[in-house]
């Protein structure tokens, strides 16, 4: 993909590495037991070592490590049999200990990379640089108390793993397809359920611009705590025009620390960047390293499900589907097997364009998942054949999966009930034919004329069985019985 900025003195690339922070699926904290269920009162989730009380000690969670190596297997990652945990030290109220428990020398997954599937079907592969666990801070609540900040410690040391990229995605578009993508793998995993509205996954955009052609890379702003895919690239474009117009304007882009404003979709100054020096990082006394093994990574491998870049090819040499069908299918891993319940043994384009257009349609309309859906993939098959034997044409199949939408149930059934039968029968079509071709002498001349006005009778003969005639019947026969045009 392309995407350039035309400034006043030439052309402009942008470069982006992101820094995505992705809460772990776990039931307890990385290191208490204290939940880390959503939506609890406020300091209810709160074990004494979160509050930051002395002489208490963290305990890893041996689930939250298990969870960072399936994310860094599933990112084709080199895994470290060795990491540490480090202190990153920063005062800030709802940080209670004075110091994040981070990793920083030694992360427990080193590179990777992921795979973006672009618009015109093609891919584009972007370096991960590194994953590592961390503690979430709390949460600072300005706006409860008209003039005191309340501290809500809920989320304090909550495991996350900031998933870092290399400066390798070239537009805004791009940073939306490595978010949606890194989602869509985190979710196939189980190791984040990737809800960006929860602030469950989100992420600190670094954007810098160089003149097309360019080899070096610019100064960046790291631009913080983007919470949706449209604020990620809102605030990647509007932050890439900034510094372009202010290096035309002979100015120079300082590196620092940025908020996005959504209101007024602009970025803005929040602080001047700080290093790793000014944290005082250092080995955190009371952890001691984590050690896995080769076979505790082997394990975690082979327990993998198959991921969506392998899923979306086998979609399309299996099943004939175009990249973008496929892509669509396996976004989600439920899209993707209700897909595969219905294709199996059936026309799988006809499958994927009932789940891909119907299915969707309907479960957007009705604000439900696909999970939620009133049509169980078995009942969509069913209705695939009943089209496949000539049961029902593909019109009516469509108020027959309206009407299973509404209250369920079994195609077959609807289709008897209500009375929707096609009608095949060459006996029962034929005098309507007749009748009509009798009854109308001036749309039979026309037809003489005009090859398209065959098309009145197949809408009479539709009409006069309520749209249950067979049409490949009705066309053989008006073929037949009409004046060809000369
Ligand atoms: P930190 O932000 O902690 O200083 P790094 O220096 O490792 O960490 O960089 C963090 C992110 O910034 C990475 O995603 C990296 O790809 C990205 N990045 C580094 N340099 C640039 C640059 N010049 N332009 C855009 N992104 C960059
Ligand atoms: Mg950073």
């Amino acid at each position: 993909m392309s995407y350039r900025i035309a400034g006043g003195t030439g052309e402009w690339e942008i470069v982006v590495g992101l820094e995505v922070h992705a809460q772990v699926t776990t039931a307890s904290k990385l290191f208490s037991g204290a939940s880390t269920a959503f939506g609890g009162e406020p300091n209810t989730h709160v074990a004494l070592l979160d509050a930051g009380l002395p002489g208490m000690l963290p305990v890893l969670n041996a689930r939250a490590v298990e969870q960072a190596v399936t994310t860094g297997l599933g990112l084709d990652a080199q895994i470290n049999l060795l990491s540490t945990f480090e202190r990153k030290n920063y005062f800030y109220p709802d940080l209670p200990l004075g110091y994040q428990i981070s990793q920083y020398q030694e992360p427990i997954v080193g590179r990777g990379a992921l795979l973006l599937d672009l618009p015109d079907g093609g891919t584009k592969s972007v370096g991960i640089t590194r994953l590592h666990l961390e503690a979430d801070a709390g949460k600072s609540l300005h706006d409860r108390l008209a003039d005191e900040t309340l501290i809500d410690l809920n989320r304090c040391g909550v495991a996350l793993m900031e998933i870092v990229s290399e400066p390798e995605i070239a537009s805004p578009e791009e940073a939306v397809l490595y978010m949606r993508k890194l989602r869509t793998i985190l979710r196939y995993l189980g190791t984040c359920d990737g809800d960006m509205e929860k602030g469950n996954l989100r992420c600190d955009a670094n954007v810098s611009v160089r003149r097309v052609g360019e080899r070096t890379l610019g100064t960046r702003c790291e631009i913080k705590n983007l919470n949706s895919m449209r604020f990620v690239a809102r605030a990647i474009d509007h932050e890439a025009r900034r510094q372009v117009d202010l290096i035309e304007a002979g100015g120079a882009v300082v590196q620092e620390t940025r908020l996005f404003d959504s209101e007024r979709g602009e970025t803005r100054s929040m602080r001047s960047k700080e290093e790793a020096h000014d944290y005082r990082y250092f080995p955190d006394p009371d952890l001691l390293p984590v050690q896995l093994t080769q076979d505790y990574v082997d394990r975690l491998k082979a327990s993998l499900p198959e991921l969506p870049d392998t899923k979306r090819l086998r979609f399309m040499a299996d099943y004939g589907l175009s990249a973008q069908d496929a892509d669509a299918l396996v976004a989600e891993r439920a899209t993707a097997d209700y897909f595969e319940v219905t294709a199996k043994g059936r026309d799988a384009k006809l499958a994927a364009n009932w789940v891909l257009n119907d299915l969707f349609g309907q479960l957007a309309a009705s604000g439900r998942t696909i999970e939620q859906s009133p049509v169980a993939p078995a009942q969509l098959g069913a209705l695939l054949d009943l089209i496949a034997e000539g049961t029902i044409s593909g019109k009516i199949a469509r108020d027959v999966f309206a009407a299973m939408a509404v209250d369920g149930g079994d195609p077959a059934a609807i289709v008897e009930a209500k009375g929707l039968r096609q009608v095949s029968d060459t006996s029962a079509l034929e005098p309507i034919v007749d009748r009509l071709i009798e009854d109308n002498p001036a749309q039979v001349e026309s037809c003489r004329k005009n090859p398209k006005a065959i098309g009145w009778f197949t809408g009479q003969v539709m009409k006069a069985t309520g749209g249950k005639a067979n049409p490949q019947l009705v066309g053989r026969l008006l073929a037949a019985k009409l004046p060809r045009a000369e």
